[in-house]
């Protein structure tokens, strides 16, 4: 169903306003609820995500991974989850995987420095060309939309090419700063977006949103070096398949992709059709606000994931 009723949407803002709460995450993190948030979590650590990453290579999907952590306040912070990202890269090439690494700009200094983020983000943008990587900045909510585009159009004029930027289809600026964007090559993963934004920022109405997505899509296959078509909705899948093969679009220049867990039969249909899959399996400690996201986009999830989380 493409509109969300009032209760839906009302529901949806409640999740996403607990998702920001740290009394709410300390309780389902401390009270066993792991058990419910498994389906779209399947990883605590690294060793765990390279399990499922060979998972999905041997199901015929790529991967990518990320992390789930505090924003980073210091310099340390900042350290510590290069680190971790910089673990993630070497492993998944050392393992001859078809995965790569999502980066959150959040964990790398955007709230308090863009010097400090920009040499974080290159030294594992280097790190990753090392080893023939792709690496693609998640984007988070709005207010860091401006600083993230400018870190990428940074990069792409230095001439790194092993970066990806994301665009949300739910802000009504994304189509300008697609039009922007695109003259510097542009590799881009579209996703309808997953924050809780106001209504100055974002379309309210779902219909827009979706509709926005389709333009973005047709704009992007036919004038962006590369698109990850990140949606679960059948309605855009159908679109983007049809204008794919409409105007021979070159496998070399898309791929769909999806989250782990979510809407698997979906999954195994557009491999078996033939397209190229990349699947989404981050971990990390800070599991709960992602879990939150999911089951504000599914308010119906809720029910699954309180049976999992109560029944042991
Ligand atoms: C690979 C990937 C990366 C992403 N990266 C970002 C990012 O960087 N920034 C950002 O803001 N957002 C990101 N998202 C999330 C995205 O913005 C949407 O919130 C999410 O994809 C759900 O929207 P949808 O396009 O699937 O469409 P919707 O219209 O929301 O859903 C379409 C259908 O998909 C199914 N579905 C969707 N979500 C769920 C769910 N949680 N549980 C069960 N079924 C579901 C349902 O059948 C639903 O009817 C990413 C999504 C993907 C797939």
């Amino acid at each position: 169903m493409n509109v969300r009723s009032a209760p839906e949407r009302a529901a949806r803002a409640a999740i996403l306003r607990a998702a920001g709460s740290d009394r709410v995450g300390k309780v389902v993190s401390r009270y066993g609820m792991r058990a419910g948030a498994r389906r779209f979590v399947p990883a605590e650590d690294l060793d765990e995500v390279v399990e499922v990453m060979r998972r999905l290579n041997r199901a015929g999907m790529r991967g990518v991974t990320g992390l789930f952590d505090d924003h980073a306040r210091t310099e340390a912070d900042v350290a510590r989850h290069e680190a971790e990202y910089g673990r993630q890269i070497d492993r998944l090439a050392g393992e001859g995987l078809d995965a790569n690494v999502a980066l959150k700009l959040t964990h790398l200094g955007i709230s308090f420095s863009d010097d400090v983020m920009y040499g974080s983000a290159r030294r594992l943008l280097d790190r990753a060309a090392a080893h023939g990587m792709r690496l693609r900045f998640d984007m988070e909510e709005s207010p860091l939309v401006p600083q993230t585009l400018a870190l990428y159009r940074r990069l792409r004029e230095e001439g790194v090419d092993n970066v990806g930027v994301v665009l949300q289809t739910y802000l009504r600026r994304s189509e300008a700063d697609l039009a922007d964007l695109l003259p510097l090559g542009l590799n881009v993963r579209l996703v309808k977006g997953a924050y809780l934004e106001p209504a100055s920022a974002a379309y309210p109405d779902k219909r827009d949103v979706d509709a926005a997505y389709v333009r973005m899509l047709e704009r992007c296959l036919a004038e962006a070096e590369h698109t990850a078509i990140a949606t679960h909705d059948p309605a855009v899948l159908r679109t983007a398949r049809v204008r794919i093969s409409a105007a021979g679009v070159a496998r070399e220049r898309y791929e769909f992709q999806m989250l782990y867990g979510i809407a698997v039969p979906l999954q195994r249909k557009i491999v078996d059709a033939g397209y190229p899959l990349r699947i989404a399996a981050p971990y990390g400690p800070n599991w709960f606000s992602y879990l939150m996201r999911r089951l504000a986009e599914r308010p119906a999830n809720l029910g699954f994931f309180l049976r999992n989380a109560f029944s042991r």
